[in-house]
């Protein structure tokens, strides 16, 4: 999931003051910032709470099924029709992903009220790692489901480098080195480190802006997927 914090209120307040927003329109979005507490009803409410508090009009808000996803936020957008015409701009809590599609759909201005993090994982209650960084060219397969690329300070490959120390992280010192753990896991599955190290990242492989089109007979990527 895309992990999000709220935005610096002030800032939120700063933009909408930028966009002379009287009346504003609040987005959320049912999926990672709704798990991530900073985008779901119960922040949304807060949200529209407090710019009521300070004066600023809510016409409506609405929380779609998944704000990243262009037909949604259009039917979004069609189901108020009338909260989102009658508002000067509107402030969405989704990721950055999210913010950007709702501009696409919509002539209104689009400010966001998150910051996007990282693309992690909900490891437990509250608390989220990042996981990966979409590399576009995936190693999960050699190191045992951990990725290095994300998860080492260093981003090595094929590491440990020189600095770990019992196991230790040198970077994160109160966390284990992760080519300790991927031994251990591969270990721990009956497999072996394999001898042919992993080559250096193709950072070609990581085009922006990414771009690719999975329907039948238009496979073609530019990430150079079949
Ligand atoms: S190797 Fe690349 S694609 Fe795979 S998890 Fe790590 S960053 Fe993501
Ligand atoms: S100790 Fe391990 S996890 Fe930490 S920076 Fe070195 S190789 Fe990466």
């Amino acid at each position: 999931m895309i992990v999000t914090r709220p935005r610096d209120w002030a800032l939120v307040r700063a933009q909408l003051a930028d966009l002379h927003a009287k009346r504003v329109f609040i987005m959320g979005c049912g999926q990672c910032a709704t798990v991530t507490e900073t985008g779901g009803e119960k922040e949304v409410l807060a949200a529209k709470a407090r710019l009521e508090q300070e004066g600023v009009e809510v016409t409506g808000w609405s929380i779609g099924e998944v704000a990243c996803h262009a037909s949604g936020q259009r039917l979004e957008v069609r189901k108020h029709f009338g909260e989102f015409s009658s508002a000067d701009a509107v402030l969405v809590l989704a990721c950055g992903a999210g913010v950007q599609t709702t501009a696409d759909v919509t002539d209104k201005p689009v400010t966001p009220g998150l910051d996007s993090l990282f693309l992690g994982t909900v490891v437990r209650h509250g608390v989220f790692e990042e996981r990966c960084q979409m590399c576009g060219e995936c190693v999960l397969d050699r190191t045992a489901g951990i990725c290095p690329v994300t998860t080492c300070p260093k981003g090595l490959l094929n590491g440990p480098c020189g600095g770990m120390w019992n196991g230790m992280c040198e970077v994160l010192r109160d966390r284990e080195c992760v080519h300790v753990r991927i031994r251990e896991r591969l270990a721990a599955q009956g497999r072996a480190v394999s001898a042919v190290p992993l080559p250096p990242k193709d950072h070609s492989k990581k085009l922006k802006p990414g771009s690719i089109d999975m329907r039948a007979g238009r496979k073609k990527s530019r990430h150079g997927g079949a």
